[in-house]
């Protein structure tokens, strides 16, 4: 049903009045969300159709198409690729402020991405990397950028702004549970290049839609005005931000071997660094307390990441090599068990904000429910763990419901914690570091994959210890975090004020 709209005027943007009072979109609101819904859909079925394939294609046999890495190998790849597209979203988004514009980056992100895809698409190890370089790239440029042109269909006041958030959501999961059916059919059961063509057919469709819907669209989003001296510098500090980021995870993962060994305590020290060079040199004696509380959750987020993370890796290689894929009668693909995660969010997330909106104000404090999503993840691991303890030789394998449960408590976790810390790392950020303070809380994500990445090269396929020992820390290391946050959530709160 349309709503009613609001019919805020801001003075001097006309574009405002026509998304104000614009309910002809999905469900009521601006139809430049529904644009944005597809596209956002189809850039998400791009990336987790591929994603379903990429450890499993990576992991198996010369001869049976794969590329015949090893275990450590093959995660720490699948590690720094997802580490890389969410630290990539800095650059991202530095770009379309000071030189593409919104609109532009997202258009020019999917066109990288879709020809990341199609490069995968082309059996060689070469068009294996470059394409893997492609969709960082790619997925920089409109990941951070499709979520702003959102953001900006709204006036500040206007009531639907969560709602729409909520519905793009919807989209991502919509997106991110059709695509690892059709990709892991194809690349599973057909040809693994088959699966990464596919994603990037899905890709276009979401290229031409948003080419095709661009009307819908021209009033927001914002362009730099620049002169072509200022575009010419501006080219250069975006071309040199993604050669620095490039370069390093390049030198950790692939540079000489005592880098590599340590790639992990180089990633702390630079962190603990750059934090302490924000706090000594950067921010203002009232912004150290706000901003101090999103750097203690930002270590959490971290944790919560480097465990949820594994799901396209070490919980993927435990449902290929010891899970029994049967159901009526027919074995399904691996990679069908990573859509698990998105039909439990379509189905909870409304359930959820109804759970917050009913408690109202006695609903949990934020570091509350960060410390709920720590245990839901570590109990997520727990149960693997136990279903590990199951297997008893070679061979055999644990019924499909595990992982099901597995995935469940997992989506239970997110919908505690990733809401949550988007939502309070904006309430905290003193204004004029919103920016900086979103960057930090996608970093978070991107140390979390690094992590995960790390931590999976220890399912070394075929021994029950290690499985048992990898998932049982998995799940030790969230919930010991979530006490750790909750004997701190007293302080936190002193900290944090009037917000909650
Ligand atoms: N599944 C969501 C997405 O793909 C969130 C992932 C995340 O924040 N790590 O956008």
């Amino acid at each position: 049903m349309a709503r009613e709209a609001s019919n805020v005027n801001e003075a001097g943007n006309p574009g405002l009045v026509d998304t104000a009072s614009d309910n002809t979109g999905i469900g009521g609101h601006p139809k430049g969300l529904t644009t944005l819904f597809f596209t956002e859909m189809w850039e998400r079925f791009s990336y987790y159709g591929m994603r379903a394939l990429l450890i499993l294609y990576m992991t198996s046999a010369v001869a049976a198409g794969g590329l015949g890495f090893d275990t450590r190998t093959a995660a720490g790849i699948y590690g720094a690729y997802t580490g890389s597209v969410y630290l990539m979203s800095l650059p991202g988004g530095w770009i379309a402020d000071n030189l593409l514009g919104t609109r532009n980056a997202v258009l020019l992100g999917g066109i990288i991405i879709a020809l990341g895809h199609y490069s995968m698409a082309v059996p060689s190890i070469w068009t294996f990397y470059i394409g893997l370089t492609l969709i960082v790239i790619g997925t920089g440029l409109l990941k951070p950028n499709v979520s702003a042109i959102v953001g900006s269909l709204y006036s500040e006041n206007d009531e639907r702004r969560d709602a729409g958030f909520s519905i793009f959501y919807m989209g991502i999961n919509l997106g991110a549970f059709i695509a690892p059916l059709i990709c892991s059919y194809l690349g599973e059961r057909i040809d693994w290049h088959l699966g990464f063509g596919a994603a990037g057919v899905g890709m276009t469709l979401g290229l031409i839609q948003y080419w095709a819907g661009r009307g819908r669209l021209s009033h927001v989003g914002h362009a730099p005005m620049l002169s072509s001296d200022q575009w010419r510098k501006n080219a250069v500090t975006g071309a040199i931000l993604i050669g620095i980021i490039g370069g390093a995870v390049g030198l950790l993962y692939f540079g000489p071997e005592i880098i590599q060994k340590n790639r992990m305590w180089i990633m702390v020290t630079g962190i603990v660094f750059f934090l302490m060079w924000l706090f000594a040199f950067y921010l203002k004696p009232e912004e150290k307390k706000p901003v101090g509380v999103i750097v203690v959750l930002f270590f959490f987020s971290i944790v919560f990441w480097a465990c949820f993370e594994q799901a396209g890796s070490s919980f993927n290689l435990f449902a290929r090599d010891f899970t029994n894929r049967i159901a009526f009668g027919r074995e399904f693909p691996t990679g069908w068990y990573q859509s698990v995660n998105s039909i439990f969010l379509i189905a909870l997330a409304p359930i959820f904000s109804l759970l917050w909106l009913k408690m109202g104000r006695s609903q949990p404090s934020s570091p509350v429910k960060f410390s709920l999503g720590l245990v839901f993840v570590g109990l997520g691991a727990a149960l693997l763990a136990m279903a590990s303890t199951l297997i008893g030789g070679p061979g055999q394998v644990v019924g499909p419901w595990w992982l099901v449960g597995v995935y469940l408590f997992q989506t239970i976790g997110e919908l505690c914690l990733s809401p949550v810390g988007l939502s309070t790392t904006t309430k905290l950020a003193p204004s004029r570091l919103t920016g900086l303070m979103m960057g930090i809380w996608f970093l978070s994500i991107s140390f979390g994959n690094f992590a995960a990445g790390e931590a999976a090269g220890y399912f070394e396929g075929g021994s029950q210890q290690a499985l048992v020992g990898l998932f049982s820390k998995v799940a030790a290391v969230p919930i010991a975090a979530a006490l750790v946050l909750l004997a701190l959530t007293p302080f936190i709160k002193k900290m944090m004020g009037k917000v909650n």
